[in-house]
């Protein structure tokens, strides 16, 4: 994970430090076009991730979550791959992702995420198992 320790800092929240996200709305959440596409791609990892934090995306998938959209749903704008590598960078100055985090996988960082249900395995990052399909 990160090197340099930040996103693995010591911490040993108490069980009521911690609660609980809808993930299907973190999805609409990294949608909104009014949010910087750093805050944005930070949702779409919480959207997506598995039990030990691991976000995995197709191919340009992320981009694809990333799309600025009229209201009828009409694309109107696509971020570059730089653009969404410039934002991943962002987050990960700003703590919101872990350093190991790629375009086909944003990682949460341990000390934030926690999720009782779900798979354990991450394909980018070797963790084992077969790539499937995520829900949302
Ligand atoms: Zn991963």
């Amino acid at each position: 994970m990160a090197s340099d320790g930040r996103a693995r800092r010591a911490i040993t929240p108490d069980f009521e430090d911690w609660g609980a996200i809808n993930q299907k709305e973190g999805k609409r959440l990294a949608s909104k076009t009014e949010l910087a596409l750093s805050i944005r791609i930070f949702f779409a990892a919480l959207a997506r991730a598995n039990r030990i934090g691991h976000a995995e995306f197709r191919k340009d998938e992320l981009t694809g979550f990333l799309v600025t959209r009229r209201r009828d749903d009409a694309a109107v704008a696509t971020p570059s791959r730089q653009q969404v590598w410039q934002a991943i960078r962002r987050a990960k100055e700003l703590e919101l992702l872990d350093d190991e985090s790629r375009l086909r996988c944003l990682v949460l960082p341990i000390h934030l995420w926690d999720k009782g249900v779900g798979g354990t395995t991450c394909v980018e990052h070797g963790l084992g198992g077969r790539w499937s399909p995520p829900r949302c």
